[in-house]
């Protein structure tokens, strides 16, 4: 079965195709020749995953999946959830994003918040999803220079540490990330075996 992840992050294709179970061909975007942004245009981390798997299926009808992620403070009442990536703004820069975030929780006792992803599968028409959650808290200093985003403020539930300091390896046991695509890819295996 050839199977589409609606990303054109060539790394991000090559190492979940990687991972998937025998028999399953995953193929990236730009592999099917699809070079245009898929706008997301949802509310909610389901909606924008939905849209991007959607916007595939339509053109190529063949089976594909697509994730949104974000990060949900409770505090602030799960922002800033679907804009994580633009919450400072639409250049999409970490540190501000980092920073904004950071005012926004001033006097907040409560800091929990967690990473969340959400993956949209698409085949045969039918749609399914799967969802990882990391929960943790955000600290006010940022520490450790690993990772992406909002890492270096993020301590996962049980640590001392931030994602920032953790190796990927580590991370990836606990990430809500990795949690969504075990699921979907345990499923994928299912259906193929
Ligand atoms: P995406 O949907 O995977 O592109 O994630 C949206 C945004 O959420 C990213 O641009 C990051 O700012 C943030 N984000 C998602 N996953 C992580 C993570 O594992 N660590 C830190 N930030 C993340």
């Amino acid at each position: 079965m050839k199977i589409c992840f609606a990303s054109h992050n060539q790394n991000k294709v090559r190492e979940i195709a990687a991972l998937s179970p025998k028999g399953i061909e995953i193929v990236g975007l730009v592999d099917l020749d699809i070079h245009e942004d898929i706008e997301e245009t949802g509310s909610t981390l389901e909606e924008n995953s939905k849209i991007k798997a959607r916007y595939v299926y339509d053109k190529h009808k063949i089976p594909v999946f697509a994730d949104d992620s974000g990060l949900e403070v409770n505090a602030l009442n799960g922002d800033p959830g679907v804009i994580t990536a633009r919450y400072a703004g639409p250049e999409r820069d970490n540190l501000k994003n980092i920073e904004l975030l950071l005012k926004n929780l001033e006097g907040f006792k409560d800091k929990t918040a967690q990473f969340r992803t959400v993956i949209t599968l698409i085949k045969d028409g039918k749609e399914m999803q799967f969802e990882g959650i990391a929960v943790g808290e955000i600290q006010d200093e940022l520490k450790g220079t690993n990772g992406f985003g909002y890492d270096p403020i993020f301590v996962p539930k049980g640590f001392d540490r931030t994602f920032a300091e953790m190796d990927p390896e580590e991370k990836n046991k606990l990430s809500h990330r990795a949690k969504a695509f075990q699921k979907l890819l345990s499923y994928l295996g299912e259906i193929n075996g």
